[in-house]
């Protein structure tokens, strides 16, 4: 993918382009590619305000722990209201990232040399809404006004609009600030002693003792011997850390807050999920010295946690009061699709990744293979209302059918989680949002378009549409009959040469080409492709996005991949005579290049690259192969069903192919064993007998005779002829040869290739 940026020079000119790598803050410049220009231009840092990269905004991860709010100006006068990240350290700058869904860009780098301030501006919505001064809806409604008056702080509209007195606003965001930094990393034992509870003589005993046996926490063998009560324990430790104290018989767990969490990973924690509180989940924890606590839970609730202090004791009890009726369903159907592998493309680090949220993960990732691999179209998931569960129906050829039931604790997790990997902002529930998932399985990207839907009862339903144009298929599994398969290997074996897919819009040629490029794809051969848009990712391909309304044209791709050492160059389409010359031109000097052209049949694109201004001789010596094709409709093979054809039907599939051809080519003769299939209509297909597509082709591959009529501008039909007479079948007589196949029939072969 190339990386579409701004770059502001401190001289306060700007710069649009692509980066010629991705950027690297590590280095001291960056190469950008401009329209007008064949090479990169360099540009320092020490040059550099900043670089905006553009693209949609992803604020899904708002409001997470990592992150803080910052007004940044630089040398050049400009000023971001954004949000950066806590764990991003870098040494020449740093990155922000829009606060809002309007912003162009994705994300910003500053370089050193570039800022003049920086405004530390904490999330002053989230601290109210904690500090229980306002309520979440006005702080949204806050941030909805901001977004019209852009300059105003938060904080300043939410005063004027609850009439809060500026010195409580600024003493609850002192409050948080002083809350959140108190949160450190320090030893129960130290807290204890501090508090007078216990001597330190009595703590390294019980460190003793915590070494020699399993480990078990330095509180809880204060408590077994009796040196404290757990009161005083959970007291002392909240006093500590400022957090509530709180009696889970008073109050007891709501349901909601429950589902937010899995039931693993409330049990190996021993926490438990008390109410949603704004943004936030309540969670009651009885050990809150533990710093991962926090981070495991903000990850799989995938909201900020706050965490209260109860004792061990209550919270198991509530534990096994819950789950006491629930059945082990999502571990059955985890371990039913358990041969699966597959890796999601997000940017969650991977150290975040517990044992216990990596079920909610598992089952999700799962079910979006198990669709894929069943050749479902759309898969749904429906969460039921109340305590019924989450139904997940796929749609496969038209039918939609229940295959999975999981229990209701899940239901929260695996919508978020859907939300997550389609990059969706999870804490919105009210709207419909749309998004996109990518996965990675073995050396296949497949790729999801999510739709969610809010759905009475608070639910959200998602529904994702499976491209299965994004497949790739082997080069023998495209429908190539034995001879053109065996032509069409031939030509891309060889190490230099043109070879061309024509067809119009919606005949499969990207995915010959990409069945062809998977034949070749090793990792001595380094292969570029320009295609717009990208619809099918491979790894070990060097894939490009061309962007022709800011001039990265195809022709433009192409002579950027000539300079950077390649062996095969795909082309997605020569849409005009400089990009067909520069594609020509390559395969001349060494290369193997692929691309397309809108023509119909192979002797015409000959016709047609002449037309253009092609050179005759060039195109003879650079064409190994063009293939034209066109996907037809297949008789379902769930019930097609076997007939002897009348002799006229017979006569009229030989005339079709030609009498003398379809004796040269040893077609089956007419007999009464002969046997056809027709359509019939079954569940499967509903009704229609016919189920998916076949492609049919026709390949004209280089010789010496075609050379010559190539050379020789011979015209369509003399070029037809002699390619027919070296053995190629056209469109109809491929699509005759499939019917004899039992693989389609007439009126679906007339429909594509008269
Ligand atoms: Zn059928």
């Amino acid at each position: 993918m190339q990386t579409h940026v701004i770059v502001k020079l401190l001289t306060g000119s700007e710069k649009h382009g692509l980066l010629a790598r991705s950027l690297n803050p590590e280095s001291d410049h960056i190469e950008l590619y401009r329209g007008d220009e064949s090479a990169p231009e360099s540009h320092r840092f020490d040059a550099i305000s900043f670089i905006k990269i553009l693209g949609k905004p992803n604020l899904a991860d708002a409001f997470c722990e990592d992150e803080f709010f910052e007004d940044v100006t630089t040398v050049t006068g400009d000023r971001f209201h954004l949000r950066l990240k806590r764990s991003e350290r870098l040494e020449s700058g740093f990155y922000g990232y829009p606060t809002d869904l309007d912003s162009d860009f994705k994300s910003i780098f500053f370089t050193n040399s570039g800022l003049r301030q920086r405004h530390h501006d904490r999330p002053i919505g989230e601290m109210l809404t904690q500090s229980g001064l306002v309520q979440p809806a006005d702080v949204d409604e806050a941030l909805t006004e901001q977004k019209k008056l852009r300059e105003k702080r938060v904080g300043e509209i939410l005063i004027e609009k609850n009439h809060l007195p500026e010195t409580v606003v600024e003493h609850a965001i002192g409050n948080a600030r002083k809350h959140s930094n108190s949160r450190n990393r320090i030893r129960v034992g130290e807290i204890l002693i501090e508090a007078g509870l216990v001597t330190r003589k009595q703590v390294d005993e019980a460190l003793a003792s915590q070494t020699s046996g399993r480990r078990k926490r330095i509180g809880a063998i204060l408590v077994d011997r009796g040196l404290i009560t757990e009161e005083q324990l959970l007291t002392a430790l909240a006093r500590k850390f400022e957090l509530q104290v709180v009696d889970l018989k008073q109050t007891p767990p709501q349901p909601a807050a429950v589902r937010r969490l899995s039931r693993e990973m409330i049990e190996k924690m021993q926490v438990l999920p008390l109410e949603i509180r704004g943004t936030r989940l309540v969670v009651a924890t009885s050990n809150p010295t533990d710093p991962t606590i926090i981070e495991n839970l903000r990850f799989v609730a995938n909201c900020p946690i706050e965490l209260v202090v109860a004792s061990a004791r209550q919270i198991a009890a509530q534990i096994s009061e819950i789950f006491a009726s629930q059945a082990g369903a999502v571990e059955e159907l985890i371990d039913e699709l358990d041969d699966i592998d597959v890796q999601v493309e997000e940017e969650v680090e991977a150290d975040k990744v517990t044992e216990t949220d990596s079920k909610v993960i598992n089952l999700v990732n799962k079910i979006l293979l198990d669709a894929h691999k069943r050749g479902v179209s759309d898969i749904h998931f429906e969460p039921g209302m109340g305590p019924l569960p989450l139904k997940v129906r796929y749609r496969k050829d038209g039918i939609c059918t229940q295959v999975h039931q999981i229990s209701t604790t899940y239901k929260a997790a695996i919508i978020s989680r859907v939300k997550i990997i389609a990059k969706l902002d999870i804490a919105e529930h009210r709207r419909p949002q749309s998004g996109k998932i990518m996965i990675k399985h073995g050396r296949e990207r497949i790729e999801y378009r999510v739709e969610i839907t809010p759905t009475i009862g608070g639910q959200e339903d998602a529904v994702l549409r499976v491209l299965s144009a994004a497949r790739i298929y082997p080069l023998d599994q495209i429908g190539f009959s034995a001879k053109n398969l065996e032509r069409m290997r031939a030509a891309i074996q060889k190490p230099y040469g043109i070879i061309l897919c024509v067809g119009p819009t919606g005949s499969g040629k990207t995915t010959t080409l990409h069945s062809a490029l998977s034949e070749i794809n090793q990792p001595d051969r380094k292969i570029w492709t320009a295609e717009d848009p990208v619809e099918i990712s491979q790894e070990g391909l060097r894939q490009v996005q061309v962007f022709p309304k800011i001039g990265f044209t195809f022709d433009e791709a192409l002579r950027s991949f000539l300079r950077a050492d390649p062996d095969v160059i795909m082309i997605g389409e020569m849409r005009d005579p400089v990009t067909a010359k520069t594609a020509i031109g390559a395969s001349l000097t060494g290369h193997l290049v692929f691309s397309t052209l809108h023509t119909n049949s192979a002797p015409e694109t000959v016709v047609r690259l002449i037309e253009m201004g092609m050179d005759p001789f060039n195109f003879a010596d650079a064409m190994l192969a063009i293939v034209a094709q066109r996907l037809t409709r297949r008789l379902c093979p769930e019930c097609k069903e076997p007939y002897h054809p009348k002799r006229t039907e017979y006569d009229e599939l030989v005339e079709a192919y030609g009498r003398e051809q379809f004796q040269r080519d040893e077609m089956p003769a007419f007999s009464k064993g002969l046997t056809l299939m027709r359509a019939k209509g079954c569940e499967a297909c509903e009704g229609q007998g016919y189920s998916g597509r076949i492609a049919i082709h026709e390949l004209m591959a280089n010789s010496p005779q075609i050379k010559q009529a190539i050379k020789h501008n011979s015209g369509v039909l003399k070029t037809q002829e002699i390619a027919i007479e070296q053995g190629m079948s056209t469109l109809r007589m491929d699509g005759i040869q499939k019917i004899f196949l039992g693989l389609t029939d007439l009126t679906q072969i007339n429909r594509v290739a008269l």
